[in-house]
């Protein structure tokens, strides 16, 4: 039931991370994929069709969903995201508008328009890449840490409409993972401990793990399942 031979998706920031092992494990379920990216074309992951675009730059985007037009786009994975850190006197309003333009605003953007032609076709299946971020304030991320919240409900906003049609919107929410999203807390000892002390699992996640759920969402064993946010974390939700 996970087969998706025949089926196209689109996975932003498909360049690296996440993106990259949710792009591949599509890519191995049989799926056409296309990678964005703002210079995905300079070193795309094997089998992907790349698409640079900066998805903080909304012409960008009407661009791209120009460039698309006339392709059925089956599932779109909006996986970008990136986050500033800083403590909240501190943090600008250049970090809070870069975080919400790439983690909220080019998801909406993307979903009404691809959507739309979903809608149309009476199928198709969208994933968001949320975080536990979305159920937790974070520290130093505030940015962040609403956008992935507001992702979670946007989700559920998509999902109340969109479910009796044919189209699936859901959200993956996943714990901490080994990417370049991660390198900084990788890279201070203690607080790597206080985290990983926090992790039933007891250990970072690795990209793949985040990939093989959304294959099982973009699929038709997932048909039932709409507006969920999947906690992907090792546990951390639990404790
Ligand atoms: P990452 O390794 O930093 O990769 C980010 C990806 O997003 C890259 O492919 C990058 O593409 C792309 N991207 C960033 N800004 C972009 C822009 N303006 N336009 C187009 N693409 C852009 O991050 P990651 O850890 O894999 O994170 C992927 C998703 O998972 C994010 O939504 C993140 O919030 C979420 N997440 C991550 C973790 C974690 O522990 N790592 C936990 C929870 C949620 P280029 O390199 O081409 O710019």
């Amino acid at each position: 039931m996970t087969d998706l031979s025949g089926r196209t998706a689109l996975v932003t920031g498909a360049s690296r991370g996440i993106g990259a092992a949710i792009a591949t494990a599509l890519r191995d379920a049989g799926a056409e994929v296309i990678g964005i990216g703002t210079s995905i074309s300079k070193a795309p992951p094997e089998g992907i069709e790349p698409i640079d675009c900066d998805l903080s730059d909304r012409a960008a985007i009407e661009a791209l969903l120009a460039r698309l037009d006339g392709r059925e786009i089956d599932i779109l994975v909006n996986n970008a995201g990136i986050i500033r850190r800083a403590p909240i006197a501190e943090h600008t309003t250049e970090d809070w508008d870069a975080v919400m333009a790439v983690n909220l605003d080019a998801p909406f953007l993307l979903t009404r328009a691809l959507g739309a032609k979903m809608l149309e076709r009476g199928h198709g299946k969208v994933i968001n890449v949320a975080s536990v971020l979305s159920f937790e304030g974070g520290v130093t991320v505030p940015g962040y840490a609403a956008s992935k919240a507001a992702i979670a409900n946007l989700t559920r906003s998509f999902a109340n409409e969109w479910a009796s049609r044919g189209v699936n919107v859901n959200a993956i929410a996943p714990g901490y993972v080994t990417t370049d999203n991660t390198a900084a807390l990788r890279s201070d000892p203690e607080r790597e401990a206080q985290l990983m002390a926090r992790v039933p699992l007891g250990r970072w996640l690795r990209p793949e793990e985040i990939a093989a759920p959304v294959v099982f969402l973009a699929s038709d064993a997932a048909s039932a399942i709409h507006g969920a946010v999947m906690a992907v974390d090792g546990g951390w939700g639990a404790r």
